[in-house]
């Protein structure tokens, strides 16, 4: 029913950066070429994205937004063999609870069954207000308007424009970072805010934090039997004083890790400051049996069963890297 839907909701949703994230992420998982955001407010009158990616069926728009109708998980097992971003099946059914919802869906080429019209449901604090045939673009149309419209509580608990902006632009970055094959676009109160074509990771770098990062990116790999670590790591002088701009991904998934952090400070160590910060993108490509994601649904964090071989390898990687400034 709806209440516990709404309480559900505020597992998943916090904020508009929130439904951000997870919209994006079921854009990527439906592979999409280039995604396009609109915001207005903030997110809190609009969160709108249109992907170019497989679209549903009828049916399957239906039941996206059933909760856990569409869980990729049917055993603990298949917690340890996740590839997609999404895997609860829980994001569509927490937002539509407290917000008004409308998705436009068609089936493209790509996915083999093309449809010639696509669906339409409206849909209100859970309440399905419209289901239809319509004719749209291949691929998918999501309009997230007047986020906790039915919860007070939560909609006064929100910070102002510029703080949940920030929130938006973090997991924007994350994800456009982790998929540079994708393009992206950001629109907030009809100002573009970023126009990125799909490319290479260092292109993807540049195009987010600006053209200073161009000469000041070092490539960094390292493969072993057990992780693979590759990305840019910034140089020493370019280290900064503010924490912000440093980025791990776990087979493609953003995660915060302090102890992998320290071991990027580390491999830097004589050549930055105390207290300054390297600037890193780094992607770790780890078969998922080896490790544990937190399956808290906005939990960032991840275990690793040999942590201590996961260190040693990405600081063997940043300080390679490193070296080639010192030659
Ligand atoms: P999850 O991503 O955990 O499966 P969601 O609630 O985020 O759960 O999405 C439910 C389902 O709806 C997805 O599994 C997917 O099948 C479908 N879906 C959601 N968004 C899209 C999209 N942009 N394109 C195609 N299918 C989508
Ligand atoms: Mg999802």
């Amino acid at each position: 029913d709806s209440i516990a839907n709404q309480i559900a909701a505020g597992e998943v949703v916090q904020r508009p950066a929130s439904v951000v994230k997870e919209l994006l992420e079921n854009s990527v998982d439906a592979q999409a070429k280039t995604i396009q955001v609109i915001i207005r407010e903030a997110g809190k009158t609009l969160i709108q994205i249109i992907d170019d990616g497989n679209g549903m069926s009828e049916t399957d728009a239906r039941m996206s937004f059933e909760r856990h109708a569409t869980s990729k998980i049917r055993s603990s097992d298949d917690l340890f063999r996740i590839r997609t971003m999404g895997f609860r099946g829980e994001a569509l059914a927490s937002i539509a609870a407290v917000a008004q919802v409308e998705l436009r869906t068609r089936r493209s080429d790509a996915s083999r069954t093309a449809d010639e019209l696509g669906t339409l449901i409206r849909i209100e604090g859970s309440e399905i207000k419209t289901q239809e045939s319509v004719s749209c673009l291949p691929g998918t149309n999501i309009l997230v308007k007047n986020l906790f419209f039915n919860v007070p509580a939560r909609r006064n608990f929100l910070k102002t424009n510029s703080v949940e902006m920030r929130h938006i632009l973090d997991e924007f970055q994350r994800i456009a970072l982790a998929h540079p094959e994708v393009g992206f676009s950001l629109y907030h109160n009809d100002s573009e805010i970023y126009n990125l074509q799909a490319g290479k990771l260092s292109r993807r770098i540049v195009d987010l934090f600006g053209k200073q990062y161009r000469e000041q990116l070092a490539y960094c790999e390292e493969e072993t039997p057990y992780v693979n670590v590759r990305g840019y790591i910034g140089k020493p002088e370019f280290a900064r004083k503010t924490r912000g701009e440093q980025f791990f991904f776990v087979n493609s998934r953003f995660v915060k890790h302090n102890y992998l952090h320290h071991a990027v400070v580390g491999a830097y160590e004589g050549m930055i400051q105390d207290g300054s910060h390297p600037f890193y993108v780094l992607f770790i490509d780890i078969d998922p049996s080896h490790i544990d994601i937190n399956i808290h649904p906005t939990k960032t964090e991840i275990k690793f069963d040999d942590e201590r071989s996961v260190y040693a390898i990405v600081m063997a990687a940043v300080r390679k890297a490193v070296g080639v400034y010192n030659l």
